[in-house]
């Protein structure tokens, strides 16, 4: 019916896209190929590691999306022709479309830390920065970790998939250890010189976890005190920093990231190693009729977020809904907010931001969004509850 779409990623912006493609236009014909029959969110992974929720919780399948008429295919998407309009999978199928949404999410630049493959985060020093089997291996490291170890904790450069993400994850490892191991350490090695959320971290971390005192838990290096890693040796868990070696008991590495391989594959990326668009329908600026949402494209200043992913799946497929209807595209409005828990069930935080189409490019609407305020315990606990019911919400709107 000259409406096929092909959607390359069941992840966040894949599943969201395909949903509201049917929602909008029933007659489009959608399909998603993913790889992966299960899904875990990234998003709460980081309560997994820290032992406040079990890992089904954050497990979600396609029989939902497929219920409603979406066409899921369990398989690898190998290539994708632009010319020819059409995506191939390693099984062997070729699948023609009429336009192409391309949501991968990150891969990660394995040649930049010396040592770090991905056998060893998938065995030894996971970097549990797509959650499944690495998020089990860390939490299990750190259940059999010695009260008085070291965690080391090897934060990424910028962009990345979740700024507050390294930050709220060393608050959860900080929780578990201080109800459970309190003589341990945890050391962050940072390449930056500041991350999201910075001041709202930094108090956190100094009313729950003695930060900035002699018996702080958290040491964290930035990259003015040599907090730049650039090998580890697997056999000592031991990571090489800018400023010396470090040796953990239990090492986690999130290592640099660019877009989702497929992307470079198919000749979607530019030198930054991200994928350019035209930021009000998605379209990729290299090819046509391929569009690119989530954390593959380049679309600051909106982060690298799930909630981000969401937002922009729906305008996407606004956009290419109109585009094979011959219609007019509605002016497009974006939002993202971005919880972290630093105390589980206690100190919650949150940094929200609404954005709208302006002069060509995604802008912020000034007045709109802006950070968690001063301390205030019951704020702090209400931040946790709404942190909880946007991870319900979120993911009934993209798999329910
Ligand atoms: P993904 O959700 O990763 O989806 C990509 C999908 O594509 C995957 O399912 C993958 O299997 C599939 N795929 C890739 N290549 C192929 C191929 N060649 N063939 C077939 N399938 C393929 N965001 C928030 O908004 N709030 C949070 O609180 C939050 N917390 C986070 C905490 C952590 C620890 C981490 C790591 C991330 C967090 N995020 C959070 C970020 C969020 O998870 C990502 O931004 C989001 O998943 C991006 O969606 P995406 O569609 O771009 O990629």
């Amino acid at each position: 019916n000259g409406k096929r779409v092909v959607i390359v990623g069941g992840g966040i912006g894949g599943a969201t896209a395909a949903q509201y493609l049917k929602k909008m236009d029933s007659t489009i014909d959608v399909t998603i190929v993913e790889y992966n029959k299960d899904y875990y969110t990234c998003f709460m992974s980081n309560e997994v590691i820290g032992g406040n929720r079990d890992i089904e919780s954050i497990h979600f399948t396609y029989e939902k999306l497929a219920a409603k008429g979406i066409k899921v295919v369990y398989d690898t998407v190998t290539d994708i022709d632009a010319k020819g309009q059409v995506v191939k999978t390693k099984g062997g199928k070729s699948l023609a479309y009429d336009r192409c949404i391309v949501s991968p999410g990150v891969d990660y630049k394995w040649e930049a830390i010396e040592g770090f493959t991905p056998e060893v985060a998938a065995t030894t020093i996971p970097h549990a920065w797509k959650a499944g089997p690495q998020t089990k291996l860390l939490r299990k490291q750190l259940e059999e970790m010695k009260d008085g170890g070291t965690v080391v904790v090897v934060a990424p450069p910028n962009p990345f998939r979740c700024p507050p993400g390294p930050y709220e994850r060393v608050s959860q490892i900080a929780a578990y250890l201080k109800e459970n191991k309190p003589k341990s350490k945890i050391v962050v090695l940072d390449p930056k010189k500041k991350f999201s959320k910075f001041g709202l971290f930094m108090d956190g971390w100094k009313r729950h976890y003695g930060y900035g005192t002699d018996n702080s838990m958290i040491t964290w290096i930035n990259s003015e005190n040599g907090g730049t890693v650039s090998a580890v040796d697997v056999a000592s868990k031991t990571v090489t920093a800018a400023a010396g070696k470090f040796k953990g008991d239990v090492v986690n590495i999130i290592p640099p990231q660019k877009a989702g391989s497929i992307a470079f594959k198919a000749g979607l990326t530019n030198d930054s190693g991200w994928c350019p668009i035209d930021h009000k329908t998605f379209e990729s600026t290299i090819h046509k009729n391929i569009h690119v949402v989530g954390d593959s494209s380049v679309a600051a200043p909106m982060p690298k977020s799930g909630y981000a992913a969401n937002s922009q799946a729906k305008v996407c497929a606004a956009a290419v809904a109109s585009l094979l209807n011959g219609t007019t595209m509605i002016e497009p409005s974006w939002v993202n907010t971005c919880y972290s828990v630093i105390a589980p069930g206690q100190d919650g935080i949150s940094v929200a931001m609404v954005y709208k189409y302006e002069g060509g490019k995604i802008v912020k609407v000034k007045g709109s969004g802006g950070l968690t305020g001063a301390y205030d315990p019951e704020l702090r606990k209400r931040e946790v509850l709404y942190a909880h019911s946007w991870f319900e919400n979120i993911t009934a709107d993209t798999f329910g």
